[in-house]
């Protein structure tokens, strides 16, 4: 009786599905499988958040907002990139969506036409050249390699640019690899963009989460050809709340505007009342953010020696909450080394085939130090069986 689109036929199965599922039979079953698979804090929101939540809801902020967000949150997301990254968006050039997702996918429809290119470092989050190829637009992937710790050559990605390619996607902290591109890497993308008139998205969701390596934010560099991303979700442990936000230039956001304005409307008033504490009362937020960077860093610690240890290689990430660990040495296809896992050891993870990342797997380390020790037995008997 119905047909479906052929935009919805062309959204890739995900992989990772298969996985997924055996890992909720597992638990069906009474098996006690522990996730390294999500991709969210396993901190709770901060209370200063909710409480601003709870008193936008008391006193009837609950309506429709202005598209791109009330005036006080705009106001407050271009005072953060001032303070925070040094870039200049005027609250006019600044807009809120719901998730750093909408963001993302706002941008792509104002800013692609099909058949243009855009050039994404692999491995990438698989939602790039998803959205990218629902506009109709290419997208081309730029190899990094473990080796490198999945660090952007800017000569390979030179390499890749054609008449075609309208943008570049980067993602620094970036997930799945947790690589932060350095200051003299993003320059030369800049002056990339600007050589050949490219547009630059940046996703930097994880800009607060680095830990031996400074984040800059690449829209210092070429403002005029960068839209700045990010959102609450990671930074604040805001993941239900969807928000997020782009700053860029001006037409860019009143066309990301116009798209949001015949889908979605706006983000929830009461999700965007609580954002704006978290950026309004940033010394609460940064003690936040300290004390989650701090947990984050020891679990990466351990993690990252852990499965080197035993022989599975992980390049040390320096961003993120996110390690690619090589499972050949358990399978050389990763999709059965990540099946392996789950069924000898009862441990979920993200097999690398979504993320262009062949014979690596994805392990998430937001989660307790108690379950990485754990995680980290377990595995160790399945190398060992
Ligand atoms: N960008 C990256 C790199 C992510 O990993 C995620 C979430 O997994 C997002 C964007 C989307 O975040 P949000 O919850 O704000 O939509």
């Amino acid at each position: 009786p119905f047909r479906l689109s052929e935009k919805s036929l062309s959204l890739k199965p995900s992989a990772t599905v298969a996985v997924t599922s055996r890992a909720l039979e597992l638990q069906r079953q009474g098996h006690d499988v522990i996730s390294m698979s999500v991709g969210e804090p396993d901190f709770d929101t901060p209370p200063h958040v909710k409480e601003a939540a709870i008193r936008a809801i008391q006193s009837g902020k609950t309506k429709y907002t202005a598209v791109g967000g009330i005036p006080e949150l705009r106001e407050a997301i271009s005072e953060k990139f001032r303070r925070e990254n040094g870039l200049t968006y005027a609250p006019d050039s600044v807009t809120v969506t719901s998730g750093g997702k909408q963001a993302l996918f706002n941008a792509f429809f104002a800013l692609l036409n099909p058949g243009d290119e855009v050039l994404i470092p692999a491995p990438y989050w698989v939602s790039y050249p998803e959205m990218v190829a629902l506009t109709g637009a290419v997208p081309v992937a730029v190899p990094t390699t473990p080796e490198s710790g999945f660090m952007l050559d800017v000569d390979v990605l030179a390499s890749k640019v054609t008449p075609r390619t309208r943008m570049i996607v980067l993602n620094s902290p970036g997930n799945p690899t947790g690589a932060v591109f350095t200051p003299e890497i993003l320059q030369a993308v800049a002056e990339l963009a600007q050589r050949h008139d490219l547009m630059i998205v940046t996703d930097e969701m994880y800009e607060h989460l680095v830990y031996d390596a400074a984040q800059v934010s690449i829209g210092t560099f070429a403002p005029d050809h960068t839209l700045t991303v990010n959102g609450a979700s990671k930074a604040y442990a805001m993941t239900g709340w969807r928000i997020g936000y782009a700053g860029g230039p001006r037409g860019v956001i009143a066309a990301m505007n116009a798209l949001q304005s015949q889908s979605t409307s706006n983000a929830s008033s009461i999700s965007q009342h609580a954002a704006l504490a978290a950026l309004v009362q940033h010394q609460e937020t940064s003690q936040f953010i300290d004390m989650a960077r701090r947990a984050y860093r020891q679990r990466r610690d351990t993690i990252v020696r852990g499965l080197n240890d035993m022989g599975l290689k992980t390049p040390p990430p320096q961003g993120a909450f996110y390690v690619m660990a090589d499972t050949t040495p358990i399978h050389q296809d990763e999709l059965e080394a990540a099946r392996i896992i789950l069924d000898e050891a009862q441990v979920a993870v993200v097999p690398g085939t979504d993320f262009a990342a062949p014979g690596q797997v994805r392990l998430s380390y937001a989660t307790s130090m108690e379950n990485i020790q754990e995680v980290l037995r377990r595995l160790g008997t399945v190398i060992n069986r």
